[in-house]
């Protein structure tokens, strides 16, 4: 088994979590507070990096090693070019570095590093001379939140993305448990009651007669779903089943359960329902991973995944590299999960960063923890799905191993509670993050910077959000919803994701977002809340160079910068020359990721010519 390309990235990761599990922080780290501080402080001087720099010399002195694509998982093309110095051409590229921001020709390594960055093709040209297709590549896009299965998962059962009311809810079943009738199990995902008449929850009684198989349709944000009457059943739950801590039965007048179930309530239906198989999270993965790279993705951040899940991934890992670079976070619910922390060696494409642990639920289904009552209903605060003495055991847990945790948290009170357990246990060596900090209370805003909290955004909730975020918050909360502008200017680092498959894991569709706060039709105009609007340039080092600062890589990969890795996004249009609206037309042709070219499915090969003599 030949891996080589990106093995540098193993070897890195490696380097750091040795770091960060030898604790002598004080002494090792240069330490910058924030990605920007990070990018013009580029080299540190501990032995550790002496340690990583003997390494990779080792490894650039190994002859040049063929990846065979045959044992690659994903069925589009992935073409290993460039055994010497390889000169691309064709798009512009954007380098999101500051003092050449733009280049026509980028020479790469054979160890996918980025040599130089060219205005025009030296005469006569020394370089192996590969065309990409499209007209724009990008410093490679990471996606800061998402979910590789769910993403698999959603495209193999129901999408119920575009019902606009229970009856074609029901409907949308009707057709799709007819059409597959081995299922044992009715599942989909994507209602949203915001969309539906009088923005009435479905009710398993909307369902009658879809199915007499059990059915689970999950909420657009996963934070709740509607189960019908068989589900119900299998599952016991009666008027009489208490909701239990960080959950919500809802119920009608009598007290009897409608059929939806809010955050932790989900987990009654658990044992009710198949275990996963291997082959079924192989199938999900594999999907969810493609899906991802097809979209112009040169990395993820998963947020969540079960340990079966990382372990079937790790087996595809080792068979050759992932589609895209994919950084686990593990459901930190799990007490198995921390005893993994530290035992798992990066491989070229996958990494073990720590936890992902929920503080609170989601503002769409009225979950998340507000400091004051719901401007929509009077009385209700949301709910914590987990006391701070149980988030707090957490981050002691994770931090004890040297890892990172990655904390939900949507509502400001939540965001508080979390903020200041970050700023208790905070370490000079460990970058924690807040998952999505979409509400904070306007004074909670400059307090992730001193901790290094990565605020962990996604641009598009607020553009899907932004229908009925003020009906939930009230204007008074709206300067602190959303407000990726006013988390940047304080300093903090703002990576952006899309938490697909809650929303469309496009990264072109998030960029449009972050730049307009307007929805695909162009409303409102100006956008929400149109001063949290981000520059292009500011939102492409979201998605690339603050991502890879949150998972400790600034110094490899971001940006296209000498000694980083050649990871670029190309597109076939160059909507960074265009309105914003051209991002939404901007179809990804391929990825590069470490000089593996990979191709989106559509998109013809590119030219390669040889050096000339
Ligand atoms: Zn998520």
């Amino acid at each position: 088994m030949t891996r080589p390309r990106g093995r540098d990235f193993a070897v890195v990761l490696a380097a750091l979590v040795a770091l960060a599990s030898s604790g002598c922080a004080a002494t090792a780290v240069t330490a910058p507070s924030a990605p920007e501080a990070a990018a013009t402080a580029p080299t540190a001087t501990d032995g550790a990096a002496a340690q990583e720099e003997a390494t990779l010399a080792a490894l650039r002195a190994r002859p040049p090693e063929v990846i065979d694509a045959r044992t690659r998982p994903e069925p589009h093309p992935v073409i290993p070019i460039g055994t010497k110095l390889t000169a691309y051409i064709g798009p512009r590229f954007l380098t999101g570095e500051e003092f050449v921001p733009e280049a026509r020709v980028v020479v790469a390594d054979e160890s996918g590093r980025v040599r130089a960055l060219l205005r025009a093709l030296p005469n006569p040209n020394p370089y192996t001379t590969v065309t990409l297709p499209g007209a724009l590549a990008v410093a490679g896009l990471h996606d800061a939140h998402l979910h590789i299965e769910g993403i698999g998962m959603a495209r193999e059962n129901l999408d119920a993305t575009t019902s606009r009311s229970a009856a074609d809810l029901k409907k949308a079943v009707q057709a799709f448990a007819g059409a597959h009738p081995a299922l044992s199990v009715i599942r989909g995902r994507g209602w949203d009651q915001s969309r539906y008449p009088k923005q009435a929850f479905p009710t398993w009684q909307d369902l009658e007669g879809a199915t007499t198989k059990p059915l689970l349709l999950t909420r657009v944000d996963g934070h709740a779903v509607v189960v019908n009457k068989v589900l119900l059943d299998a599952a016991g739950i009666t008027a009489a089943t208490p909701d239990p801590a960080g959950g919500r039965i809802l119920r009608d007048k009598a007290g009897a359960p409608t059929g939806v179930l809010v955050d932790n309530a989900i987990d009654l239906l658990t044992p009710h329902l198949p275990k996963a198989t291997a082959a079924d999270h192989e199938r999900w993965l594999g999907a969810g991973l493609v899906a991802c790279a097809d979209a112009g993705l040169v990395a993820v951040h998963d947020m969540g995944m079960s340990l079966d899940a990382f372990r079937v991934l790790q087996t595809m890992a080792a068979r050759g590299p992932l589609p895209v670079r994919t950084f686990v976070y593990l459901d930190g619910s799990d007490d198995a999960a921390y005893d993994v922390l530290g035992s798992v060696t990066a491989t070229d494409t996958l990494a073990l960063m720590g936890v992902k642990i929920y503080a609170d639920g989601a503002l769409g289904s009225r979950g998340a923890a507000l400091l004051a009552d719901y401007s929509d209903e009077p009385g209700h605060k949301g709910l914590l799905l987990m006391e701070p003495a149980q988030i707090e055991k957490r981050i002691v847990q994770a931090h004890a191993k040297g890892f990172q945790v990655a904390v939900h948290a949507i509502g400001d009170r939540a965001n508080r509670i979390v903020i200041e357990l970050l700023e208790k246990h905070q370490r000079q060596d460990i970058r924690d993050r807040l998952e999505h900090a979409q509400v904070l209370a306007v004074e909670d805003m400059a307090r992730l910077y001193g901790p290094r909290i990565t605020a962990s955004m996604q641009p598009t909730h607020a553009t899907s959000d932004m229908r009925w975020a003020e009906a939930r918050l009230g204007k008074a909360r709206l300067p602190g919803a959303y407000a990726w502008k006013r988390l940047w200017d304080s300093g903090t680092a703002v990576a952006f994701g899309s938490d697909a498959p809650v929303e469309d894991v496009r990264p072109a569709w998030g960029i449009y977002a972050a730049i307009t706060r307007q929805d695909h039709d162009g409303q409102p105009s100006g956008g929400f809340t149109p001063d949290e609007r981000l520059t292009l340039d500011q939102t492409l080092r979201a998605f690339s160079r603050h991502a890879a600062w949150a998972v400790n890589l600034e110094r490899h990969a971001g940006a296209l910068t000498p000694g980083m890795f050649f990871d670029v996004s190309v597109f076939d249009i160059d909507a960074a020359a265009q309105p914003p609206a051209a991002w939404l037309k901007a179809r990804p042709v391929g990825t590069v990721v470490g000089g593996l070219l990979r191709l989106s499915p559509s998109s013809s090969s590119p030219a390669v010519s040889p050096a000339s003599p």
